[in-house]
């Protein structure tokens, strides 16, 4: 495992199992995420899957039972894997990152965000072994429908989401309150300086400090962009009014 950034570990916990733990923390090593994670807001702890590898050459995967192209992560060795993690930390929700897995959505990352945090599986090759999913009962999350080449850049966007939710991460708790998704809809478009910038102005509304108009144009450009943009959101919306 490697050291945990912040010790002893911070109320809100990632825990990664992956065969790249050098890939981490990455991008979350910057900006919010890197400030919070420095400051001990939240901690991150890797586990290298090969280290549970089997043999001299700590052998991790193997061929796919009843044939077919590429290789399969061994059960016996990721559950080593995800057994160790557990005895350092046993309150996580493990979940595996999938292509198969139910789609990510700002509800699963405010639940996971209000948790003591998150146990992340990154696959690699065809992916795990579904004993070992179904022996440690992980919850497959997709972050969308494409197929990356590994687990860790949609480990990386979840453990983001959510930190970004993190009591005292993003500065203003309102800035959060109007974003997309929030009540089932998308953001409000944002101007900011110069006010004229290639013949485009900043709408009137927002120049005007009335800020009652200013909250009636916003809400109206969230319905407009959600029903342009999202007509599947837009329906849930209208299904719930
Ligand atoms: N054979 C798998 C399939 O068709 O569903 C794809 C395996 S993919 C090449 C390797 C790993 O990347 C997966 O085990 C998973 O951990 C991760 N992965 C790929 N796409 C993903 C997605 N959309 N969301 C989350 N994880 C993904």
């Amino acid at each position: 495992m490697s050291a945990p950034a912040a010790s002893p570990r911070a109320p809100w916990r990632a825990t990664v199992l992956t065969l790249f733990p050098e890939m981490f923390p990455g991008p979350l090593g910057f900006s919010l995420s890197g400030q919070a994670l420095a400051s001990g807001i939240w901690s991150l702890a890797t586990y290298n899957i090969r280290d549970f590898g089997i043999g001299r050459h700590k052998t991790v995967d193997d061929h796919p039972a009843g044939g077919g192209p590429g290789m399969v992560m061994r059960c016996d060795v990721t559950a080593a894997a995800i057994d160790a993690a557990r005895k350092a930390d046993a309150d996580l929700p493990l979940i595996y990152m999938s292509p198969r897995g139910i789609p990510l959505t700002q509800s699963i990352v405010r639940e996971l965000a209000a948790g003591p945090g998150v146990m992340l599986l990154a696959g690699r090759f065809e992916g795990v072994d579904q004993r070992v999913l179904d022996a440690r009962q992980a919850r497959e999350v997709s972050i969308g429908d494409y197929v990356l080449s590994g687990g860790e850049l949609a480990a990386m966007v979840l453990i983001d989401a959510c930190v970004r939710l993190l009591p005292g991460v993003v500065g203003a708790e309102e800035s959060l309150a109007e974003e997309s998704f929030e009540e089932g809809l998308l953001e409000y478009p944002h101007y900011t300086r110069p006010r004229e910038w290639e013949g485009r102005s900043i709408p009137e509304v927002l120049l005007s400090g009335d800020h009652k108009r200013i909250a009636e144009w916003r809400r109206s450009e969230r319905l407009r962009i959600t029903r342009e943009r999202r007509p599947d959101l837009f329906a849930k919306l209208q299904d719930k009014s």
